[in-house]
Order: C-alpha cells, then structure tokens, then sequence
C-alpha cells in the first residue's frame, strides 16, 4: 500500500513504521510516501495520527498506477515534454551505438535537419558474444557530449553495468536501462536516486508485471521521471528478431501513469520493416518512438540489419505527423 505521512512525524516513529512494514519511502510534495508491500491493506492504528491519504493495490503495480496517480505522470526532457496533458509523440533517432566522431556528425546534422531534438546512441553495449564490439565506453560518452555542445541536441545512452553507471548518469539527458540490464538492482537503484529522466526497456522474456515492477524499483527511490519502453519480445517466432507487443502498449496505457516510448528496430530486427511498424505503432497514441539510424547501416559494428539509412528516416518522420495528428498526438 502506499500511504502519505504528514512531514512532522517523529523521526522514530517514522523509522518504527519503516521497521514494522519493510517499507520504502521519499519525499514529496511537501509529505513523506511511504511504500509497502500490496499484501498490506492497513497499517497499524497507532499510527493513525501520522497518517494522510493512503492507497491500497492488488499487486504490486503501485506508484506506477493509474488508481494512484490518475493522470500520466508529465516528463521533460530537457525543454521538451511528453506525458501529462502535452499529447506529444518524442522521435529519438540515432545509431545502436557511437563508432565515431565523424559518424556521430552525420545522424546529428540530418536530425536537426528535421527538428528531431534528441540523439540516442550506445556506449556500453551489452552484447550477446563477448567477442561483438563491446561500445566506445567513455570516449564515445565524450563524443556524445561534444555533439550536443556544438549542435544542442540532448543525449539518450545506455547503462550496461555497474561499473559506469554513475559516469552514465552524470552525463546523459536520459539515461537507458536496456532489456538485459532491466534486472539489475544496483542499476535501478541508483537510477532512483537521480531525478534524471530514465526510460526502461522491457527485458524480452518480462512479463508486463515484472516490467512495471523493475520501474517501481526507481519510482520508490524519489525519481518519478521514469518512462516505459516496449522493445519486442521473444515468441515461437524466428522470422522477426522479437514480436512487439501492441497488446503490452495498451494493457500499459491502460493501467499504468507512466509514459511509454516504443522501439520498432529491436522488435523488428531487420530495417524493411521498422517503418511499417513505426506507423503503426504512433497509431496508437503513445508518448514517444525510438529509432535507430546509421549514415551506412551496412557497415554498423552493432544492429546492422535493423538501422535505416539518412533517407529512410527523413521519409519515415515525415510520413509520421499525419498520423500522429489523425489521433490527437504531435510528433516532437
Ligand atoms: C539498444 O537500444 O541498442 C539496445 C541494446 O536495446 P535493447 O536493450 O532493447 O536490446
Ligand atoms: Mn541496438
């Protein structure tokens, strides 16, 4: 359950309740939110005094619900907003991962082209083979923060592991917690204790409950900037990298407040599909689209058969307004 309670609280009392339920907490809007587990439906009544509102769930789906929060929770990333009442559609484009300096230039010069404002791009690549290209690490970071020095664009990149996760955090607009780093805690522990936009993908084997419980992990550490993203799961199927699930968007749009962006490139895993699947996904009205994009796809040294080229996606971004439009969202 989650329960506010009033500032004033006597600092043992408060960590008696922390004690007695096993509890989480933070600080908001001028009360303290405490967080139990959703087998709780009420708390002592010796603790009544302290006590304002409190919300009781049927799982633990609880800062992240909509029965809690019933509005969608507002995000900025940096000027630009998504969730809240803002019906607006981020694109974030950019390649899997940073190679160089020059490659970098070429995607930045064509998304301010098209007024796309954020760039994504890996630096810690978690790949499947230890012997794949394993990411630039840090210098690619500081290739990154050279761009938007010179061209403004703001930076979505990926954590892998704990070893650069603050550097991550300290450097990115946006911080990216991919599907196979989903699971881990030290990662989405320190991802909570920042205020830094995050957006979680999916692990490909996670069913939506276990999703949206590794976004509680950050939500009930104090960052409540926390954005949802469906990036495909593993079925029967080969013929597709991952399927996306459509089902899993509106099941979250549904039950949870939290915003949620949708990468057609790892779902799809081939680029012939990933505009086809873009529309069809901005048709549903979600809050963001993330793309991956290469000045020569064939050549990538990560996700090559995924990445469209330059011309691809000034033609898929600008076949997406209309589309956006038709169902009360704009492209950002
Ligand atoms: C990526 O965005 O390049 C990536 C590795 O994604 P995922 O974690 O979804 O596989
Ligand atoms: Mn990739």
């Amino acid at each position: 359950m989650i329960a506010h309670v009033k500032k004033d609280i006597p600092k043992n009392e408060l960590e008696n309740m922390i004690s007695d339920y096993g509890a989480l907490h933070f600080e908001e809007n001028g009360h303290i939110v405490l967080i139990t587990s959703s087998s709780d439906k009420k708390l002592d009544e010796k603790y009544s005094r302290y006590l304002g509102d409190s919300f009781v769930f049927d799982s633990d789906i609880q800062l992240a619900s909509q029965s809690y929060h019933t509005k969608k929770r507002e995000i900025a990333i940096a000027d630009t907003k998504i969730g809240g009442d803002t019906k607006n559609t981020i694109f974030i484009s950019g390649p899997c991962s940073v190679e160089s300096p020059e490659q970098v230039e070429t995607v930045a010069q064509k998304l301010l082209s098209l007024g796309i404002k954020v760039f994504r791009a890996g630096c810690f690549k978690p790949r499947t083979s230890p012997y794949s290209f394993q990411g630039m690490g840090l210098d690619g970071l500081k290739i990154l923060e050279d761009m938007r020095a010179k061209h403004g664009l703001k930076i979505i990149t990926e954590v892998r592991d704990s070893t650069h996760v603050d550097d991550v955090i300290e450097r990115a607009d946006m911080i990216q917690i991919g599907a196979k780093a989903m699971y881990d805690h030290g990662i989405l522990k320190a991802c909570g204790q920042t205020k830094k936009p995050v957006l979680l993908k999916r692990g490909f084997g996670t069913t939506l409950q276990e999703f949206v419980q590794a976004a509680e992990f950050m939500l009930s550490g104090g960052n409540s900037n926390v954005i949802l993203c469906e990036r495909g799961i593993r079925t029967f199927e080969t013929k597709t990298r991952f399927t996306l699930d459509l089902c899993g968007v509106a099941f979250l749009k549904k039950y949870t407040n939290l915003p949620i962006v949708v990468d057609t490139s790892h779902a799809m895993g081939y680029a012939y599909g990933v505009p086809d699947l873009t529309r069809a996904s901005i048709a549903m009205g979600i809050d963001g689209l993330l793309i991956e994009s290469h000045p020569n796809p064939k050549v990538a040294k990560s996700d090559a058969s995924q990445q469209i080229n330059m011309d691809e996606l000034e033609e898929l971004h600008k076949s997406l307004k209309p589309i956006a439009h038709a169902v009360g969202y704009n492209l950002v």
